[in-house]
């Protein structure tokens, strides 16, 4: 068994959705020895083989999972998260047992969408970033042609909880993201 245990230790609003909740768990064990064994088996994951991430999608839900922790997000309560948890636990769990039957798949995976990331932005077109709009921005950025930094009010903390999960979403993608702005 490859993770034996989670426990959760946030729960935050989460802004893409008001009525659903961010949910943080630590993990006390080294997961990623799965990941390219879960890439290879399940559909559209982002695999960040050097940051050791793997964010899979599910009925609409992001989940990423960490060196030492897994976060997830549009959760409607602890109690589905914490059967999303089991679901996972299970899902590392069997994958890694069959892994000798598995050819793993190191690749990126689905590529990052401008409009994964005009989601989370702050949608005002204010043009602080030198864009007309924030889709424009959005463009150059999953382009990699301007800098994250440049949309300033993204950094505040009215936009925290946007930041993070944009953040993460960007450096499980395997683009440059300033981390120490990440906040869970
Ligand atoms: S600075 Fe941010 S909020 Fe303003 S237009 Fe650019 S991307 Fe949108």
């Amino acid at each position: 068994m490859l993770l034996h245990s989670y426990k959760i230790t946030r729960a935050l609003p989460c802004l893409a959705d008001p009525e659903k909740i961010r949910v943080i768990a630590e993990i006390p064990d080294e997961i990623h020895e799965a990941f390219p064994y879960l890439n290879a088996t399940l559909k559209g994951c982002i695999y960040n083989h050097p940051a050791l991430t793997l964010t899979i999608k599910k009925d609409g839900k992001l989940f990423t999972l960490h060196a030492h922790h897994i976060t997830l997000a549009k959760i409607e309560d602890e109690k589905e998260a914490e059967e999303i948890l089991k679901w996972l636990q299970d899902l590392i769990n069997e994958t890694y047992e069959k892994r000798d039957q598995i050819e793993p798949n190191y690749s990126k995976g689905a590529e990052l969408k401008a409009l994964d990331i005009f989601k989370l932005l702050p949608g005002t077109n204010c043009k602080k970033c030198g864009e007309l709009t924030c889709l424009a921005f959005a463009v150059k950025l999953v382009g990699q042609d301007i800098d994250i930094a440049k949309c300033v009010p993204l950094f505040s903390e009215e936009y925290r909880e946007k930041r993070n999960v944009l953040l993460e979403l960007l450096h499980a993608a395997g683009f440059e993201a300033p981390l120490e702005f990440l906040n869970p």
